[in-house]
């Protein structure tokens, strides 16, 4: 029963062939953590704790920011400054030591996020479901067969779960399906690119560019980097 949890959204995402499946999966994640933590969850202590400890990213501090509910964001964000009031300035902060533990401390929590944690810990789940998926259910392989690719930041953590979750037999078999699909992408796409600078060229001025070398660059942009998330 529990398994239901992740196999219905893996299943979903991937019943559909628009874009990267994981990708859809972590719009889905991160609409519904924005939503339960401006929600009641904001003034659970236990989660208020966690979001004292580790704040927001830029990206979800937007997103929280842009929410209607402005009284649980100003009481968030208060307890949040009160902790880093302590952790800053609860020490002398006149040693040079102290000056590289407070560095060090804003490092951290300039890449740490309360909400990046929470979707992240899905996520891996989630990988670790399509693996399963694949070793359990033949249509689980035809719908990984018709995606049309995966952007590379989630394609480097399906292999990792793939390592991971798969016998050497169903991890070959799993390195041919998907790795087809995204090699075919990869090759198209650089096909495209080529079309693209070869519109530069003097040879070839007053060329119309065709549909995918127009969209080529925005395409890669989308398999290198899909918004922030990693
Ligand atoms: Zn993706
Ligand atoms: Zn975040």
């Amino acid at each position: 029963m529990q398994e239901k949890i992740y196999t219905i959204p893996v299943n979903e995402v991937f019943s559909q062939q628009d874009g990267c499946p994981f990708c859809r999966l972590f719009e889905k994640l991160e609409a519904r953590e924005i939503d339960t933590i401006m929600g009641a969850a904001m003034m659970e202590p236990d989660i208020r704790m966690e979001t004292n400890r580790h704040g927001f990213c830029g990206r979800h501090l937007q997103q929280v920011s842009a929410v209607k509910n402005r009284l649980s964001l100003g009481l968030t964000l208060d307890t949040h400054l009160q902790e880093i009031r302590k952790n800053l300035f609860g020490k002398s902060l006149l040693s040079g030591k102290s000056a590289a533990a407070q560095a060090s401390y804003l490092k951290e929590l300039k890449q740490d996020c309360y909400v990046c944690r929470r979707i992240d810990g899905f996520m891996d789940k989630m990988f670790q479901t399509a693996v399963l998926l694949f070793e359990r259910d033949w249509e689980f392989r035809k719908k990984l067969e018709s995606q049309p690719f995966f952007c590379l930041p989630h394609y480097g953590r399906l292999l990792e779960a793939a390592s991971k979750g798969l016998s050497s037999k169903h991890q070959k078999e799993f390195l041919r399906i998907a790795g087809q699909v995204e090699e075919n992408y990869l090759n198209a796409l650089q096909q495209d690119m080529g079309d693209f600078v070869a519109l530069f060229d003097y040879r070839s001025s007053g060329a119309q560019p065709g549909e995918g070398s127009r969209t080529a660059i925005e395409r890669l942009i989308t398999l290198l980097a899909p918004g922030d998330q990693n």
